[in-house]
């Protein structure tokens, strides 16, 4: 999925579940961590940058053992220390890189359980138009659900 897309979605569905714009703009830059730590495909050598695409960085495990690391430390201090701000920062990158793993598993195959058994399907090529529309048609669909479970509340 394009960049664009990544950061689009992932910010809809964080703004969606939180209302709180600070979280979801942490949840849109960890919406790129996971292409972002690999490189540029551009740079130095292709098939280098192509061995790594979608492994280490795109494992799941990953995010989730991190989120857990970040949140015993959080529920173990004080709430006055300016670092309670960075674990909430810390969780919310990860949040956002789970986020991009899921929405690069719908056009492709991402790592699950390990880095190196990767599942996924390929809804769309990506850069495509139907990655477009898949996007606008995900984005809808949170605001659908953000309406009907505020009209519950
Ligand atoms: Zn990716």
């Amino acid at each position: 999925m394009k960049w664009v897309n990544h950061q689009v979605l992932t910010g809809v569905i964080v703004y969606a579940a939180t209302d709180d714009m600070l979280l979801t703009i942490y949840s849109m830059a960890g919406a790129i961590f996971p292409d972002k730590v690999e490189g540029s495909p551009r740079a130095g050598n292709y098939w280098s940058w192509r061995s790594r695409h979608r492994g280490w960085s795109h494992w799941p495990m990953l995010y989730l053992g991190l989120i857990f690391f970040l949140s015993r430390l959080e529920e173990g201090q004080l709430t006055a220390l300016p670092t309670a701000d960075l674990t909430t920062i810390g969780i919310y990158i990860c949040i956002g890189a789970l986020l991009h793993i899921a929405e690069d598993a719908v056009c492709g195959k991402v790592p699950l359980l390990t880095p190196y058994h990767k599942v996924g399907i390929r809804l769309f090529k990506v850069g495509s138009v139907s990655e477009y529309l898949f996007t606008i048609a995900a984005v809808l669909l949170c605001y659908g659900l953000r309406t009907h479970f505020s009209f519950l509340s």
